[in-house]
């Protein structure tokens, strides 16, 4: 039995990207745009087992989301959080992290991907093992963070029309696929 000081000193994270990670995206001249109502929130096939699967090996899934639609004042603040009350009915997802950031902040937020504050945040608040934990996601601020972070990094790649810039570990073609590469690495890293 392990002490309950320790109890989370090992814990492990997977780090969700959303639009194109867990939910479908609406694409416009090659780029993924996120939903923008409830009835656009689709859940990609397998992510719900997919979520299941890792849970069931112990991981924490935590939602780390950009919407600098809401700091541009294109999207409402309220819409994302109903989404995400959804999702969550939809989803085991233990924790969201959003980044409401326009992405016109000078400095610019640490908070908002490819910057890794959200991750930070949450790996604190939870006492989690980053360099045990992995980060999914289908675009380059996704990848960049999850390297900020130290965590393993995996690319869901739909072949978008923008480049990435750092390379992730690892590239899957769905979450299920992504959970595949998780649970086989995640013995080698304990
Ligand atoms: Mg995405």
């Amino acid at each position: 039995m392990a002490a309950p000081l320790q109890a989370h000193s090992h814990k492990a994270a997977v780090f969700l990207d959303r639009d194109g990670v867990l939910n479908r995206v609406l694409l416009r001249d090659g780029k993924p745009y996120p939903p923008t109502s409830l009835a656009d929130f689709v859940i990609l096939p397998g992510a719900p087992e997919a979520c299941r699967l890792l849970k069931e090996r112990g991981f924490y899934l935590i939602v780390v989301t950009n919407q600098p639609d809401v700091g541009r004042g294109t999207l409402k603040q309220e819409l994302v959080e109903a989404i995400h009350a959804h999702m969550q009915r939809l989803l085991p997802i233990d924790r969201v992290e959003v980044s409401y950031d326009s992405g016109d902040e000078n400095p610019p937020s640490e908070f908002r991907k490819p910057c890794p504050g959200m991750l930070l945040r949450a790996a604190r608040e939870l006492g989690l093992d980053l360099s045990r934990s992995f980060m999914v996601g289908d675009r380059w601020r996704d990848i960049d963070c999850g390297h900020a972070a130290g965590c393993t990094t995996i690319l869901v790649d739909y072949a978008y029309a923008e480049e990435l810039r750092q390379s992730p570990h690892h590239r899957v073609k769905s979450l299920r696929e992504a959970a595949d590469v998780i649970l086989r690495l995640e013995p080698l890293l304990s």
